[in-house]
């Protein structure tokens, strides 16, 4: 028997599902022209789209709700908000804002301007979004082990640090307008970063004076995964290690979606640099809103500065990280091939394995994807070439480096009896693989096609 991890909460509030046979799921993909986004969350029974904003708030998230000071300057929802970014990071300046990208949006204006470099072990998408309209480049600089789905190696989210030295080398200092290390690595799979791995880099970016940040929508799962994983770190507390990573860096973005374990909210962090966030006070206030309300209501900011808190508990994130291993073993005994050892928020199943018959312009991840939806009314995402939009000058179908579906957990939510209805989905497709057929794209547009495209099956 794998281990699970027992949760350390009990349910006192229950959402309903509907159960829905092959015949309507069937039905209701095709009306949604086989795009996951565009099926309605009625017709799902295990919605594992993402982990951002889907986490079910704990009964003290929800009483704080009832006293959130809705007053639009000063609200006293505000002050315990900022008195949390100091205490948990050790950051004088915390800035709300309505969620992660709100806070890349108004932030990155700050350190990038035009024709400069953004450094990273990985963007997430919406940061690459957001440093291109800086207009700005985006590099990844991911450690060459994440790339290899199946080595063992505890740390695949870090930068490579050789790689980082040389590209600041050849660009020049000057035009590097920011590092930014993004714990854990969602694109390269939940992956964590050690803090060996942010010393190093924090060292690199003092050395050539070039801002760090850190994109921390995942720190928790990030420090845990330290905890369990880095030499010296098993006695430390959560907390202490986060004040250690969060030290390295001069400033975050992080959307409170994810481990902040509520349904909106994000923020910006500023360590001392009074001049840096002065200058993010004054952008927020025409993109976000008042400088202490930040696009969220009063109680929105009661509810962030509760979950924080929840997020740096032990038992919570042993569970935590021990549903998603839990899956992973699973998988893995049953023949399914995924990105292992596993990451923090979700299972990314190698496509390409599974559906070798499927060439990545058929889309083997939205192929897997659509096929463990009528199989067991479970949702995920494709994360591979589908994803990818074509090249805006030969309309030619770029092929992604990996073909994964992935599958989110979101926080609190589904138990492990839902955890082994998902194992036992994906493990029945493995056993008909050779019958699924590949998919093209009958409309799309220009950009980030992958959210709105209508696609149909292969004959
Ligand atoms: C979700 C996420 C973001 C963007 O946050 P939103 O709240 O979705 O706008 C940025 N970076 C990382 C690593 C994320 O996971």
């Amino acid at each position: 028997m794998s281990d699970y991890i027992a949760e350390p909460f009990r349910i006192k509030m229950v959402e309903p599902l509907r159960m829905t046979t092959r015949e309507e799921r069937e039905a209701a993909i095709e009306k949604a022209n086989y795009n996951m986004f565009a099926l309605p969350g009625k017709d799902v029974y295990i919605d594992l789209l993402t982990d951002s904003g889907t986490n079910a708030m704990s009964d003290a998230q929800w009483a704080g709700m009832m006293i959130g000071d809705e007053s639009y300057a000063g609200s006293s929802s505000y002050y315990k908000l900022r008195d949390a970014v100091q205490d948990i990071f050790g950051y004088r300046y915390g800035q709300p804002v309505h969620q992660g990208r709100a806070a890349e949006k108004v932030l990155f204006p700050c350190l990038l301007k035009e024709g400069q470099y953004s450094v990273s072990n990985t963007h997430f998408d919406t940061t690459r979004g957001h440093v291109g309209l800086c207009k700005a480049t985006p590099i990844d600089l991911v450690t060459k082990e994440a790339l290899d789905t199946e080595k063992d190696y505890p740390f695949k989210g870090n930068m490579d640090v050789d790689k980082l030295e040389n590209f600041i080398r050849e660009k020049g200092a000057d035009n590097i307008g920011v590092i930014i290390m993004t714990i854990t690595n969602n694109s390269a799979g939940g992956q964590p970063v050690s803090l060996a791995n942010m010393r190093q880099v924090a060292a690199v970016a003092r050395q050539y004076d070039i801002v760090l940040n850190i994109d921390a929508a995942r720190f928790a799962e990030n420090a845990m995964f330290i905890k369990q994983r880095e030499k010296d770190c098993e006695d430390r507390s959560i907390q202490d290690i986060t004040r250690e990573m969060f030290s390295y860096a001069d400033c975050f973005t992080m959307s409170g979606k994810k481990d902040g374990i509520v349904n909106i909210g994000g923020l910006i962090g500023v360590k001392e640099d009074e001049d840096l966030f002065t200058k993010v006070q004054s952008m927020t206030v025409p993109l976000e809103g008042f400088v202490t309300y930040g696009g969220l209501a009063g109680r929105d900011l009661e509810a962030l500065s509760i979950g924080l808190y929840e997020a740096l508990d032990e038992d919570y994130l042993e569970y935590r990280l021990g549903q998603i291993r839990y899956l992973g073993d699973i998988l893995r005994k049953g023949g399914i091939p995924i990105q292992y050892p596993t990451g923090g928020h979700a299972i990314f199943v190698d496509a390409r394995k599974v559906l070798p018959h499927i060439p990545f312009y058929e889309f083997p991840g939205q192929a897997l994807v659509i096929e463990t939806y009528l199989e067991g009314g479970v949702r995920g995402c494709d994360i591979g070439s589908y994803m990818l939009d074509p090249d805006p000058e030969t309309g030619e179908q770029p092929e992604a480096e990996m073909e994964f579906a992935r599958f989110c957990i979101p926080r609190r939510v589904y138990t492990q009896a839902h955890l082994d209805h998902i194992a036992r989905t994906l493990i029945a497709i493995k056993d008909k693989a050779d019958s699924l057929k590949g998919y093209r794209i009958v409309w799309q547009p220009k950009v980030l096609r992958h959210f709105t495209a209508k696609l149909q099956p292969l004959e």
